[in-house]
């Protein structure tokens, strides 16, 4: 039995002990309220069961979700960035840099468009001018 309910059931004996009836108009409301009260106290004790039940339920999909995540991360390869615009976390596929060593992304949050760098190049490949090169030593290592 919840706090609230058993609250209604002090006023319930509060009301009997003081002998009210509703044999007079004062009684008859006093009673009518009681009972409404009652029967919200009932109500809101449902909705609380319900809102259990439901964080439950979410905590489960929530794990399921976890899990599923870790299973599709696990089969391919994302890095991790994050949007200079708007700070959206953003997961670019291995083959989405097709080799490159960088690649436009566009934010599904705000559009934005900008760069992203494959972590696999090094760093001093990233000049233009020797990146034809790059790419055959890519190539090679593979
Ligand atoms: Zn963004």
């Amino acid at each position: 039995m919840s706090y609230l309910y058993e609250k209604v059931s002090y006023l319930k004996g509060l009301a009997d002990g003081m002998n009210i009836k509703e044999d007079t108009n004062e009684g008859k409301l006093m009673i009518n309220m009681i009972e409404v009260i009652e029967e919200l106290a009932l109500a809101v004790e449902d909705v609380q069961e319900d809102i259990e039940y439901i964080d439950e339920t979410i905590d489960l999909i929530d794990e399921d979700l976890t899990e599923i995540e870790d299973a599709i991360y696990e089969d391919e390869f994302y890095d991790e960035f994050e949007c200079p615009e708007c700070g959206e976390k953003i997961f670019v596929k291995e083959e989405m840099f097709d080799d490159e060593c960088e690649v436009e992304v566009e934010c599904p949050s705000c559009k934005e468009k900008f760069i992203v760098y494959n972590f696999e190049c090094d760093e001093d490949e990233y000049d233009l001018e020797d990146f034809e090169e790059t790419e055959e030593t890519d190539e090679e290592e593979k």
